[in-house]
């Protein structure tokens, strides 16, 4: 493995899912719902295999998914772009942000990240050789934020890039639009680009809006932004997303995209294509669902001695661990399973200040209700 990848071990998704799998505990540890995605969507994807899309499709994306994104990204939030040269297909966000963090920053470039950060960050500002400047979240009146100062002092001259996450995974912010402000005032300030993740953008609660950071004033011409199908939808395993950008950066993310994977499975982009057009009735109710879903995590854990952070928007829950005893979210992710058979996040790896995170866990509420009040009946022996 060369020196730049040596720090990153298997993902803790995987050891986390696979610890699940090998003790049967109940696993809240990686995001994914246990119900179907809507079934006229599921429907569109097999019935595009049925009529034999199985070869490669092009390799910007298909027309038809390009342009429900374009309609989805107008109609929902007014933003404007051209289909043919300001949208294209990835294979997830992941790939998507993937192939931005490739494209546009280079060995030695910083990238300005917020930890807790997705897992993925890391590894792809690595593989560019470029460098990670974290900034803390930490809580403020119930929820995790940023300080303003800390943001100005992470952006210097070789700073590059911005990688904004909200709502956020793993903290559940949702960046007002005095944080967004914050943010795109440096990156006009210091002509940088920011790059968007914006794969939980239904899944907000108790009225919190997601603010794409391309609305704000100088941003749509410097923000590459990017979704997916599979939070909004609950296809997580399709890996179906999208970047939506000035067309010189789709250029640019578009060249190295397609060394990568070339293209994304086509019946999948039809039947996100047809979701973008024709489910949202049901991401409301699925939105909804969450919300209350949520709420009955929150309690649970609180009732078993948890600090629990009530998040605004993804399917997470980030709970101090301190009350009950415990210090290391690590330590208690590993013994979890053997203490009460469940499986948690330890929040710790997604920070490079590890201290800042060490006493948090996270768990996932996109369970159905009677696997979130076992989890939690069995997290209410632990104290
Ligand atoms: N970004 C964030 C913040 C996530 O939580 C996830 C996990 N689903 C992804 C990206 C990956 O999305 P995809 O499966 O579309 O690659
Ligand atoms: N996004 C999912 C989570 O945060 C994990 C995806 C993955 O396993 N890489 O739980």
């Amino acid at each position: 493995l060369v020196p730049r990848m040596q720090e990153f071990g298997e993902t803790i998704f995987a050891e986390m899912s696979a610890l699940a799998v090998r003790t049967g505990a109940i696993n809240l540890g990686q995001g994914f719902p246990d119900v179907a995605g809507p079934e006229a969507m599921l429907e569109v994807a097999v019935e595009a295999i049925r009529a034999g899309e199985d070869q490669y499709p092009p390799g910007p994306g298909l027309p038809e998914l390009r342009e429900a994104v374009a309609a989805q990204r107008l109609g929902r939030y007014g933003l404007e772009y051209d289909p043919a040269s300001e949208v294209f297909v990835t294979v997830g966000a992941t790939e998507g942000v993937a192939a931005s963090v490739l494209a546009l920053a280079g060995p030695g470039d910083e990238v300005v990240v917020f930890e807790p950060y997705y897992d993925s960050y890391a590894a792809v500002i690595a593989l560019a050789g470029a460098v990670r400047r974290p900034v803390t979240l930490r809580p403020a009146g119930g929820r995790f934020t940023f300080d303003p100062d800390e943001l100005r002092a992470a952006v210097g001259p070789r700073t590059r890039l911005i990688l904004v996450n909200s709502p956020h995974n793993p903290a559940g912010t949702v960046f007002t639009r005095a944080e967004l402000e914050t943010i795109a005032g440096l990156c006009r300030e210091h002509d940088l680009t920011a790059v968007t993740d914006e794969v939980y953008e239904y899944l907000t609660f108790d009225g919190a809006e997601h603010i794409p950071l391309a609305t704000l004033d100088g941003m749509r011409e410097r923000t590459v932004s990017v979704s997916s199908a599979g939070k909004t939808f609950s296809v997580t395993g399709w890996k179906t997303g999208w970047v939506t950008a000035p067309a010189r950066y789709v250029r640019a993310v578009q060249t190295v995209k397609q060394f990568l994977t070339f293209a994304v499975s086509a019946p999948y982009q039809r039947a996100a294509a047809y979701a973008l057009g024709n489910e949202l009735a049901w991401v409301e109710e699925l939105r909804a669902s969450l919300q209350a879903k949520r709420d009955r995590l929150v309690s649970g854990l609180e009732a078993a001695g948890f600090a629990a952070y009530r998040p605004q928007g993804t399917y997470f829950v980030q709970a101090d661990i301190r009350p009950l005893g415990f210090d290391d979210g690590m330590d208690l992710a590993r013994a979890l399973p053997g203490k009460a058979g469940v499986v948690a996040i330890p929040t710790q790896v997604f920070y490079d200040h590890a201290e800042a995170g060490t006493h948090f866990v996270r768990f996932a509420f996109c369970k159905k209700d009677e696997v979130i009040d076992e989890a939690v009946a069995r997290l209410a022996r632990l104290g």
